[in-house]
């Protein structure tokens, strides 16, 4: 019996070959999804039977056999199959790659053999009791967004305030079916591992004395193997009945999947950056399609994609795919923070603070309250710089700058790692006195310690700053243990990265400042101005959240933004929290350029020994797809190659082209057909300098 089996194999990359599925042979049939264990050149992998192979023509003689079957483990449900195979062909990859890459790692290592002793290992009594919780009685904007889910079939896009109770919406729902149907499972996805907990124990509280302990399980790269294992284990036999996760979770085998819940839906990290470069938000609408699930994506700053496909009908403009659904109000919280802004064109060139807002912050500590200071970067004074002749703290290997880090006394690069000791003076020009240049968290943390020195707390205490970015939250738990700080009330003034901007529920924050935001702006982008505006109102949706609090202290809730550039479209917007008016106005500036979502886009990516190979490789190819009049009449449009803004990465240098049609489908038809060119040409001698080249399908970064 001659099967067809999907493994993931770099020679075999190439898509659109029949070659991509491997032949193998077995004993007896295997159905579709079966997990077997298969050699392959002096390996043995795992792969996934993907059917009979009928098609065979070469020398059966030749074809090995497989190893083993992992019994144990039942076939992966047809479903599954098809949400491999959708996305490997959207996103241009190979059926093996897209299988194997989205299986959990524990379960692509193991031999049957381990996997049998695993097996057998008894299961432990669960860790502890878990406080359970009741459901709460809905707002009556709950209510109306809970009836319209019930009468229409989706997708939803739940475009809820923060703190309007979104959360409650997909805790009544998922209630509402997992009561109904014995057997449903409902996958709830979040943008950062660091959300997962918050949103488990919330899940947890409120299913586990109803559905035992184990029926919540989450997954993302933060756990171990063997958690993650468990976790799909547990998914895939179907006894997890909700699954929490990162990205990755949209391709958690689970047999009964009837609800797909996907928050902050706007984040960009729901695109994976790295390999087979998917959208778990857009699969997640897909997969929901294909099963006939609901889904519901949630947010309070859609992306404009889904904004504008939740367009209602109007005039001669159809509506949208999506039903739009609105939860303006805030429960429990009062109105949004005051905007304050500072134009920082009439301060002191190199003011970090202005006096204005120092003076707000000092008002904050000394009420025991407490503010937030967001700086969307890390590091201390990014580069060191030497006023004499200009030398600075350039990466020898990418075109990115070193980084100074004050802690060990290093030159840091971020994108490939080197580094090296800081200098003792200048070495281009011999000037003992280089200096840092920028302003990271680090140094904002510095300069407000210097403000508030004399600051006291109503206990006399001195003011507690505390930072929040990726240097300090390293180590397991550490980010865990300073949130627990802020919220104890142990911490006064929170500097931190855009990791703090996003769903913490402080109760005390009355001050939320962005000190820099118009560097965001800077940015090449065409995202840039819908990034920074969605930031900087879930920054503001961390202030004022108790509104009891705030009447008690008869604070002014209030967010501070110090930029150079106060007309700009996204700060005006903000003024008014009017994300409606801010969409509408961005939407029309995409449609006159032509710019997504009235664009379908996609990249080639090409890395080479240098920047003229990379490009050359670009060109041929775009010249490859004229020749073959790939683009005759088909409404797409290949640009020239351009070098990336991160052009150089550990002496590689990077080049990509842009590919940009109206129509999603000739845009997938060209990439299709283009592909077999890219592969030719990737192996021709010409390109002997090329490292290699990739497809970005719907990229996220420009
Ligand atoms: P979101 O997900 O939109 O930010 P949440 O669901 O986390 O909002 O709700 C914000 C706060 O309001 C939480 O503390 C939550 O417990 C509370 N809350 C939500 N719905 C209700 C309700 N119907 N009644 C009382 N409190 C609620
Ligand atoms: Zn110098
Ligand atoms: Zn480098």
């Amino acid at each position: 019996m001659l099967l067809s089996i999907a493994v993931h194999t770099p020679a075999y990359s190439a898509i659109s070959a029949a070659s991509e599925l491997l032949t193998y042979c077995a004993d007896q049939p295997l159905p579709p999804g079966t997990l077997v264990r298969v050699p392959l050149g002096k390996r043995e992998v795992m792969g996934v039977v993907w059917g009979i192979d009928t098609a065979f023509a070469g020398d059966p003689e030749k074809i090995k056999p497989i190893t083993a079957v992992l019994e144990a483990i039942a076939p992966l449900p047809e479903s599954w199959l098809r949400l491999v195979h959708f996305a490997a062909r959207y996103y241009q990859r190979s059926l093996g790659e897209m299988a194997i890459a989205t299986l959990p790692p524990a379960l692509r290592d193991l031999t049957v053999e381990q996997w049998a002793r695993r097996l057998k290992r008894k299961k432990k009594a669960p860790s502890d009791d878990i406080a359970a919780d009741q459901a709460l009685a809905l707002s009556q904007e709950q209510m109306e967004v809970c009836a319209q889910i019930d009468k229409n079939t989706g997708p939803f896009l739940l475009f809820g305030s923060t703190g309007s109770g979104k959360t409650e919406v997909y805790l009544h729902q998922a209630q509402a079916l997992l009561q109904r149907d014995p057997r449903a499972q409902v996958l709830v996805m979040v943008p950062e591992i660091n959300l997962t907990p918050q949103l488990e124990a919330r899940f947890q509280a409120r299913f586990s004395a109803t559905l035992g302990p184990d029926a919540v399980v989450s997954m993302h790269s933060g756990m171990t193997a063997a958690q993650r294992l468990k976790s799909w284990l547990a998914a895939h036999t179907g006894q997890a009945r909700i699954v929490l996760g990162t990205r990755m979770a949209v391709f958690a085998s689970m047999p009964h999947l009837q609800l797909l819940i996907v928050d902050e839906e706007h984040d960009a990290s729901y695109k994976q950056q790295e390999g087979a470069r998917y959208s778990a938000r857009d699969l997640a609408i897909w997969r929901g399609h294909d099963l006939q699930a609901q889904v519901i994506l949630g947010s309070a700053t859609p992306s404009l994609e889904s904004w504008w496909a939740s367009r209602p009908a109007s005039g001669k403009d159809a509506g949208g795919r999506y039903l739009r659904l609105a939860m303006p109000s805030r429960i429990g919280a009062g109105q949004m923070p005051r905007l304050r802004l500072v134009d920082m064109r009439q301060q002191p060139r190199q003011t970090l603070f202005s006096p204005a807002l120092v003076q707000a912050i000092t008002q904050r500590v000394e009420r025991g309250e407490q503010a937030l200071v967001l700086l969307n970067r890390r590091g201390f004074a990014p580069v060191l710089f030497c006023g004499d002749c200009g030398w600075k703290s350039d990466c020898p290997h990418c075109s990115a700058h070193q980084v100074f880090h004050k802690v060990d006394r290093t030159l840091r690069c971020h994108h490939c790692g080197y580094s090296q000791r800081v200098p003792l003076a200048c070495p281009s020009c011999g000037n003992p006195d280089i200096l840092p240049l920028g302003k990271g968290t680090e140094q904002l943390e510095e300069a407000l310690e210097r403000l508030l020195r004399n600051v006291q707390r109503p206990d006399g205490q001195p003011a507690r700053i505390a930072r929040i970015d990726a240097d300090t939250t390293k180590a397991k738990g550490a980010l865990a243990e300073k949130m627990a700080d802020v919220h104890a009330g142990d911490v006064d003034v929170l500097v931190g990265t855009q990791m703090v901007a996003k769903g913490h529920d402080f109760r005390r924050v009355t001050l939320v400042a962005a000190v820099q935001p118009d560097d965001a702006l800077m940015s090449s982008d065409f995202r840039a101005p819908e990034r920074l505006f969605s930031l900087l109102l879930q920054a503001a949706g961390r202030a004022g959240r108790d509104a009891a609090y705030v009447a008690a202290q008869g604070s002014a809730v209030e967010m501070w933004l110090q930029t150079q550039q106060p007309e700009h479209a996204v700060y005006q917007a903000l003024r008014q929290w009017d994300y409606s008016g801010f969409a509408a106005q961005q939407l029309q500036e995409r449609r006159d350029a032509a710019m997504p979502p009235f664009a379908h886009q996609a990249i080639i990516r090409a890395d080479a020994r240098s920047q003229q190979e990379a490009q050359a490789f670009l060109r041929a190819a775009s010249e490859l797809a004229q020749s073959q009049q790939l683009l005759e009449g088909s409404e797409v449009f290949v640009y020239p190659p351009i070098p990336l803004s991160m052009q150089r990465v550990a002496n590689v240098e990077r080049a990509q082209m842009l590919i940009e049609s109206p129509s999603r489908k000739a845009l997938q038809q060209f990439l299709r057909a283009w592909q077999p060119c890219l592969h030719w040409l990737r192996a021709h001698p010409e390109h002997k300098g090329l490292v290699r080249w990739l497809v970005d399908v719907d990229p996220q970064a420009i």
